[in-house]
């Protein structure tokens, strides 16, 4: 690891100026930025630990809920108003990697982590995501990579817990040196022709300050489905968060976004469009589903991601059934 100075700020005002000359990286709960570090992915100068800012760390309730970036993953999977009223949100954060983990990593880091790709992860491969030429995954393994909106980079976003705030209608609320700004959590993510090298819209001088929750319609039904290939502790090969608003037993609206199949948190309104209107019968269910993977463009080794999401999707709506 290479030695960088620990600056630990207690004013959420001074962090900016910490951060705009691109040589220091936030500190959370640390679980994937020392990983980065002891790996010499990263090698920032500066450390910023954020974790003495006392207006970060938290829920409170408002016109919605309003969660501090600092709230660990556990407390908001734990959280009674999550449970109740944010379903979706409680299920992702509950399937976040293992307790200690969970304890530790907060909500602000785990929308901010980087890829897990395993080529990005390993120091030997200076790969198009760290300024090199090549994306290695499109002629090597890439079994777990991006069947939506890949290219050049191929990287799926590693949060469990984005996809449900995006199902839900988070925005966040970002602090920076031009003062305070927010912003619907469904606009912060940007995939690779976007931004190569950053996976969403936060300024070097920015950060993720509070994630504000709407309140829920009565009638809003939400889950969050996951497939992981071992059931102790892994990423999402496929996930699934629903939010549906109810008409007595028909679908008014909603928001249906996938996980781990794409560089952002992948929405497909098409799939809402054939519920709405409908019961949530079998047959409208099998139309939704097939709808959400139409246009998925597989990789060598990734076809199977296309029938599981299918199956996730359905099983999904018939829970909410
Ligand atoms: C073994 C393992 C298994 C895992 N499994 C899962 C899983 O199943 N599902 C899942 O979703 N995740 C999983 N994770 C990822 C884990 O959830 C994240 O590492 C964690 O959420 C990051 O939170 P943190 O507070 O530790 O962030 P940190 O490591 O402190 O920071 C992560 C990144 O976010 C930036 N950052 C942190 N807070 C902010 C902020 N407020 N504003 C702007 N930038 C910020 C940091 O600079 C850094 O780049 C796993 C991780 C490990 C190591
Ligand atoms: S998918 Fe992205 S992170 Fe992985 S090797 Fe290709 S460019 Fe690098």
């Amino acid at each position: 690891m290479r030695a960088f100075d620990l600056v630990s700020p207690t004013r959420l005002q001074d962090v900016s100026s910490l951060l705009e000359d691109g040589k220091g990286q936030i500190l959370a709960g640390g679980t994937d930025l020392l990983d980065r570090l002891k790996e010499r992915i990263d090698q920032p100068e500066r450390v910023v630990d954020i974790n003495g800012l006392r207006e970060l760390h938290g829920i409170t309730n408002g016109v919605g809920l309003s969660l501090g970036s600092l709230t660990t993953i556990a407390d908001v999977a734990e959280d009674g108003r999550v449970r109740d009223a944010y379903t979706a949100l409680a299920e992702a954060a509950a399937s976040v990697a293992t307790p200690q983990l969970r304890n530790m990593g907060t909500l602000g880091g785990n929308l901010c982590q980087r890829p897990r790709c395993w080529y990005y992860r390993s120091n030997d491969y200076p790969c198009l995501k760290k300024g090199g030429h090549e994306c290695y995954a499109v002629s090597g393994r890439n079994k777990y990579h991006a069947i939506f909106g890949g290219g050049p980079s191929y990287i799926v976003h590693p949060s469990d817990t984005a996809p449900a705030l995006i199902a839900l209608g988070a925005e966040l609320e970002i602090h920076g040196a031009q003062g305070e700004r927010m912003l619907a959590l469904a606009d912060f993510f940007q995939g690779p022709r976007e931004n190569l090298l950053s996976e969403n819209a936060l300024g070097l001088d920015e950060l993720i300050a509070r994630i504000h929750l709407p309140k829920p319609k009565a009638s809003t039904r939400s889950t969050f489905l996951k497939f992981r290939e071992k059931q102790s502790l892994d990423f999402a090969v496929s996930s699934v968060a629903v939010a549906l608003e109810m008409d007595g037993e028909s679908v008014r609206d909603g928001r249906i976004v996938l996980g781990g199949v794409a560089p952002i948190p992948w929405s497909v309104p098409a799939a809402v469009e054939q519920l709405q209107g409908r019961t949530l019968s079998s047959a409208a269910i099998d139309d939704a589903a097939a709808a959400a993977v139409e246009g998925a463009r597989p990789l060598d080794e990734n076809g199977f991601k296309v029938t599981l999401t299918r199956n996730l999707l359905r099983r999904a709506l018939q829970q909410l059934a």
